[in-house]
């Protein structure tokens, strides 16, 4: 017995297929990220995950125990399964410490009281126990509400986007902390985001979600270099359509860059970036437009160039 599955669930909404029959297996502690642009049924699948959207067809398990949706439960949602979402609600008049202390208010007071101590601990905000919401950071009212949420110990958290509202750096952080946090509560994490780099900071066990579909699943190193579709290639870096090929692709870092031999092209642009140039060329003989990088940062526009690549990097997609 698996220790979370989903088993063929799908959804419609009004005739409109939001997600097929979507099956998936995890383990207790297994981190997992599901990437897929908006409107590809992420959150429609969380929900049903955490007992809140009603299905069409298919099973959530929780240790052998049936997640019911609202359909078949009177109050919705779960306490082992919390799902985050973008739209945190905080007590604005309530400090950080009683923010977290409010889902624990029924529990035995000392209980709550160290629970309450090792989350300020975890999420690095005891310096901060005093302050109220308006007095945080965008990061730290965020860390607050997933706080919130982590008080009651779910066995599962969902994390749907959580970190839209966030600056690029912010998120990172964050992502590290939470990492770390997870780990050592031993909780089980999917992280739901349009954003590839985000979710890698997390973990590299991705499902690629198109449409409402697996488009593909396995670590990131199976996708980058054996993509099935070019979708899923294009979500690691551009890629370049071989001249007089249907269908076959080669990525900018796998485009040696030579003086002589090779397809002949022009450097018609070059951006300096923190690891290489990258530089567009405009290929010879067919006018196609690529993108290559120059690790050694040695060619610039105007320049000649000749690009060769290994059999072995084509992709066929
Ligand atoms: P994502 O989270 O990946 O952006 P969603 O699960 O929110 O995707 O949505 C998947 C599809 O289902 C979209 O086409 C969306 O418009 C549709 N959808 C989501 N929720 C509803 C709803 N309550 N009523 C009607 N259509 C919905
Ligand atoms: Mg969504």
């Amino acid at each position: 017995m698996s220790y979370f599955s989903i088993t063929n669930v799908s959804k419609s909404y009004d005739a409109q297929l939001a997600l097929q029959p979507f099956s998936l297996e995890m383990k207790q502690g297994e981190f997992l990220a599901i990437v897929g642009e908006s409107g590809s049924g992420k959150s429609t699948l969380l929900r049903i995950m955490a007992g809140l959207e009603v299905q069409d067809s298919g099973t959530v398990m929780l240790e052998g125990n049936p997640i019911l949706n609202p359909n078949q439960k009177i109050v919705s949602g779960y306490d082992e399964i919390k799902l985050i979402h973008q739209n945190f609600h905080l007590y604005p008049n309530s400090t950080v410490e009683e923010n977290l202390s409010r889902p624990l208010l029924h529990y035995e007071r000392e209980y709550a009281k160290s629970r309450v101590e090792d989350l300020l601990r975890l999420l690095g905000l005891t310096d901060y126990r005093d302050r109220f919401p308006h007095q945080l950071s965008g990061g730290q009212k965020q860390k607050v509400a997933i706080g919130k949420a982590l008080s009651v110990e779910p066995e599962i958290v969902l994390l749907d986007e959580p970190f839209s509202s966030l600056d690029s750096i912010q998120t990172q952080q964050l992502i590290s902390e939470m990492k770390t946090t997870f780990r050592e509560m031993g909780t089980t994490v999917i992280f739901v985001t349009h954003d590839l780099d985000d979710a890698l900071r997390l973990t590299d066990n991705l499902i690629i979600l198109q449409k409402g579909k697996v488009a593909q699943k396995g670590t990131s190193r199976q996708l980058c270099e054996k993509p099935k579709t070019k979708y899923v290639a294009q979500l690691f870096s551009p890629i370049n359509k071989l001249p007089d090929t249907k269908n076959c692709y080669v990525r900018p870092a796998d485009v040696k860059l030579r003086t002589k031999g090779g397809v002949l092209a022009h450097v018609t642009d070059s951006r300096f970036l923190v690891h290489y140039n990258s530089l567009q060329v405009q290929l010879k003989e067919s006018s196609i437009t690529w993108e290559v990088d120059d690790p050694q940062r040695k060619y610039e526009q105007g320049d000649r160039v000749y690009l060769s690549w290994k059999d072995t990097k084509v992709m066929s997609l």
